[in-house]
C-alpha cells in the first residue's frame, strides 16, 4: 500500500493553486490563515514521506483490517444480470471508510507536533472514527456538535466519550452540523500552535479535500489489485458510490479518475424527491458558491443563503459536495444519480436478504441504482459499500418488511 502522491497533469486532480476546474481553493477569515498555511506547506512532503507511508499502511493492515475484501455477490449479480462486486469498507475497524482518513490525519498531526484534536461531528459518525485514533495515540480529543444532533445521536455521544473524548454541545443557530463546524473553526483560531482540525470528508479549504482523497485512495487502490487477480483486468465498467461530502466516492474514483472508459457514477441523496423541498441532491439543486471555505455547488436560495438539506441517512445530509466532485460534475467526467429515502430503505433490505449484508443507509443509496445502468452480462461493476448497517437499525426497525 501506497498513499498515490503523483497526480501531476491530471485533468481531474486538484492543481498547484488548490482547485479543480473552478472549484476548490481556501476562501478563509484571515486568522486562521497560518494553520491552514502550515498544512498546505507540508502535508505533501509529509504524505511522500516512507516512514509516514510505512505507518500508514502498518496501521490499514494490522488496526483497521486492510485490504478490505472485494466480494463478488453472486446474488445480486444473477438479478441484475452482470458481475457486480462489492468493497467491503463496511467490514473495516468502526464499522465504515472514515477511519482510513483519521488514522491518516493523526499520524500527520504527530508529524506537525500538534497535541491537541479537535473534530466537528453531525451524525456522530466522523466524531467517532476521530476519537478513536485519538485514543489509540493518547491524543487529547474535543469534538464539537450541535445540541439537537447530541440528543438524537446518543449512542454516537457515549461512544465518544468512553473513548475519552470531550462532546461540546453547539448551541447557536439550528444547533446541527453547520454550527458545530463554526464552534470548531473559533477553536481552532484561538490554538493555532497545538490544534490540529480533522475534517471528516473532501471538504473544507484546501488541502483537505485533496488529503482527505489522498487517505482514502486507498480503496480504489485495493479495487485494481483486487480486479486484476478476480478478472484479469484492473478496470471495471462502472464505479458507484453514495455521495455525502463526497470521501468513499473519491477514494473509491480516484485512481480510475483518468481512465476514461470506466464509468464514475456518485449517487446523491434525492430525500423524500429531488424537487421536494426535503432532498440533499446538491449536485441536481446546487448553483457555485462558498461552503466551509471552499468554492463549490451547494443548495442555497437566490440571496446565498444556504438550503437545510434532508436525508434519511445521516452521512447524507450535506447542503454541499466536495469541490473534485463539483469539478466531475461540470466536466461530465462522473455521471450523477440520486436516490430517495424510500429507494434506499428498499436497496438495504434487498441487499441483507439476498447477500446477509446489512448495510449502511448511506451505502445504500448507491445500491439503488442498480437497476438503471442497462448492465451486460459481462459488465464488471464495483458498489463502494461505505459502511454497515449497525448505527441504522433504529431507521430499518420501523421500515421492517415481512
Ligand atoms: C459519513 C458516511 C458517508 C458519507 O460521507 P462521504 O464523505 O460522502 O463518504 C457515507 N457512508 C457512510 C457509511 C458514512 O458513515
Amino acid at each position: 500500500m501506497e498513499i498515490a502522491v503523483n497526480t501531476k497533469g491530471s485533468k481531474y486532480h486538484v492543481n498547484e493553486k488548490g482547485y479543480y476546474g473552478s472549484f476548490g481553493g481556501a476562501y478563509i477569515p484571515e486568522m486562521l490563515y497560518p494553520n491552514v498555511e502550515e498544512l498546505r506547506q507540508n502535508y505533501m512532503q509529509i504524505l511522500g514521506d516512507p516512514g509516514f507511508q510505512q505507518e500508514f499502511a502498518q496501521l490499514l493492515k494490522d488496526y483497521v483490517g486492510r485490504p478490505s475484501p472485494l466480494y463478488l455477490a453472486k446474488r445480486l449479480s444473477e438479478k441484475y444480470k452482470a458481475n457486480i462486486y462489492l468493497k467491503r469498507e463496511d467490514l473495516n475497524h468502526t464499522g465504515a471508510h472514515k477511519v482510513n482518513n483519521t488514522i491518516g490525519q493523526i499520524l500527520l498531526a504527530q508529524r506537525l507536533g500538534k497535541k491537541r484534536i479537535i473534530a466537528e461531528t453531525g451524525a456522530g459518525q466522523h466524531g467517532v472514527a476521530t476519537a478513536t485514533v485519538c485514543a489509540l495515540m493518547g491524543l487529547e480529543c474535543i469534538v464539537y456538535m450541535g445540541s439537537v444532533d447530541i440528543e438524537r445521536q446518543a449512542p454516537n455521544v457515549a461512544r465518544m466519550q468512553m473513548l475519552g473524548a470531550t462532546v461540546i454541545p453547539a448551541t447557536s443557530g439550528s444547533r446541527t452540523l453547520k454550527d458545530a463546524t463554526n464552534e470548531a473553526i473559533r477553536d481552532w483560531i484561538n490554538n493555532p500552535v497545538d490544534t490540529h482540525y480533522i475534517i471528516g470528508s473532501v471538504v473544507g479549504p484546501h488541502p483537505y479535500p485533496d488529503m482527505v482523497a489522498r487517505f482514502q485512495s486507498v480503496i480504489s487502490e485495493e479495487i485494481k489489485q483486487q480486479l486484476q487477480e478476480k478478472t484479469g483486468s484492473p478496470y471495471p465498467d462502472y464505479v458507484l458510490a453514495c455521495v455525502g461530502g463526497g470521501s468513499n466516492a473519491a477514494g473509491a474514483f480516484f485512481h480510475f479518475l483518468d481512465d476514461e472508459q470506466v464509468q464514475l457514477v456518485p449517487v446523491e441523496a434525492a430525500g423524500k424527491g429531488v424537487n421536494s423541498g426535503f432532498s440533499a441532491a446538491t449536485s441536481q439543486l446546487g448553483k457555485p458558491g462558498v461552503i466551509h471555505a471552499s468554492k463549490t455547488l451547494l443548495m442555497q436560495t437566490e440571496d446565498g443563503q444556504i438550503v437545510e438539506p434532508h436525508s434519511i441517512s445521516a452521512g447524507l445530509d450535506y447542503p454541499g459536495v466536495g469541490p473534485l466532485h463539483a469539478h466531475l460534475y461540470e466536466t461530465g467526467r462522473a455521471r450523477f444519480l440520486n436516490a430517495t429515502d424510500d429507494e434506499a430503505l428498499e436497496a438495504a433490505f434487498e441487499l441483507t436478504r439476498l447477500e446477509g449484508i446489512i448495510p449502511a443507509l448511506e451505502s445504500s443509496h448507491a445500491l439503488a441504482r442498480l437497476k438503471d445502468l442497462n448492465l451486460k452480462p459481462s459488465d464488471v461493476v464495483v458498489v463502494c459499500l461505505s459502511g454497515r448497517g449497525d448505527k441504522d437499525m433504529g431507521t430499518y426497525i420501523k421500515h421492517m418488511q415481512k
